[in-house]
């Protein structure tokens, strides 16, 4: 494989490069409810949650995106004054996860992606020179996990699609590249403001508050969206989630993809800039108006 920068690895703690493997390596692993490590893997948790993570718990848990973070997730700093991430906050007083029950995960059909994943890891990296991100995959040996002793084998993609991972990276990746973007450009898009990283915040993570300064007035002022869209950001939280993504780029990468009301002034000065031009190069061929008849005005313009 090329050598790689690693700019999100599952294993930042540690010194050692895991290996990368593709999608078609063939893995041995099977998990399931009579093994005797059963919920082992969810007694000691340390679980970071995308945006699409949290869509997919609050509607299950019948939250808004508020009631969720405040009961289920902490916020870390992805560096010094960085933007922030989000991991599952373990029941009071031990390490296990609050959705752990004796008969395994309460919230199974709607588990975060890193739960899908184990004990496969995505890593985001990046070639060297380059800017185009390219998934690899890391295997995680841990002693308590027997299911690695399990007979059976298949590939990661094939696991993958098995755990209902291709529609979470999907979803998801968009945010990701963003993550991977701030890692590799480092001080060269300056120090985040504090605003930038609010918004970040409630874009990425508290969709409920997130809809509603998208749908506000003060939004509506600054960007020109079309009605139509706003529609379906308004009612459809993945539509919504996925705009987030692009506003985040807008404002903190200075990637505009969204119109500005400024924008749209802008082409009206420009086009009455336009126009008096227009009228000004008649008035240069025709000379001083009072000087030519009416017929006269309209000769000149052929
Ligand atoms: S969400 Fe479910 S699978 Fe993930 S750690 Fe919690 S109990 Fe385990
Ligand atoms: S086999 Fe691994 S993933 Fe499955 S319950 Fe045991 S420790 Fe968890």
């Amino acid at each position: 494989m090329d050598k790689v920068d690693i700019q999100d690895s599952p294993f930042p703690k540690s010194p050692v490069i895991p290996t990368l493997y593709e999608g078609t390596k063939t893995i041995q692993f099977r998990c399931h409810k009579e093994i005797e490590c059963f919920n082992a893997c969810c007694k000691n948790i340390d679980i970071t949650l995308t945006p699409y993570d949290v869509l997919r718990l609050k509607k299950r848990l019948g939250q808004t995106s508020g009631e969720f973070l405040l009961q289920y997730t902490v916020p870390f700093e992805m560096g010094p004054g960085d933007i922030a991430g989000i991991k599952m906050l373990p029941k009071s007083g031990t390490s296990q996860c609050q959705f752990m029950t004796d008969e395994g995960c309460s919230v199974y059909e709607d588990r975060p992606a890193a739960c899908r994943y184990y004990p496969v890891a995505l890593v985001s990296m990046r070639k060297q020179n380059e800017y185009i991100d390219k998934d690899a995959y890391a295997v995680v040996q841990e002693s308590h996990c027997l299911g690695h002793n399990e007979q059976r084998t298949l590939t990661i993609d094939e696991y993958r699609k098995e755990q209902g991972l291709v529609e979470y990276d999907e979803l998801s990746r968009g945010w990701r590249q963003l993550i991977l973007k701030k890692k590799s450009s480092g001080p060269s898009v300056g120090t985040p403001t504090k605003r930038s990283l609010q918004m970040f915040f409630m874009a990425s993570y508290d969709v409920d508050r997130f809809k509603e300064f998208v749908t506000s007035d003060a939004f509506n002022e600054v960007y020109d969206i079309p009605e139509d869209e706003m529609k379906k950001i308004a009612n459809d939280d993945v539509e919504l989630m996925q705009f987030g993504y692009r506003l985040i780029r807008q404002v903190m990468f200075d990637e505009p993809s969204i119109a500005t009301k400024t924008d749209a002034l802008d082409k009206r000065l420009a086009r009455k800039k336009e126009r008096e031009e227009f009228m000004d190069g008649i008035v240069a061929k025709l000379g001083p108006l009072e000087s030519v008849t009416p017929d006269d005005k309209y000769n000149h313009l052929d």
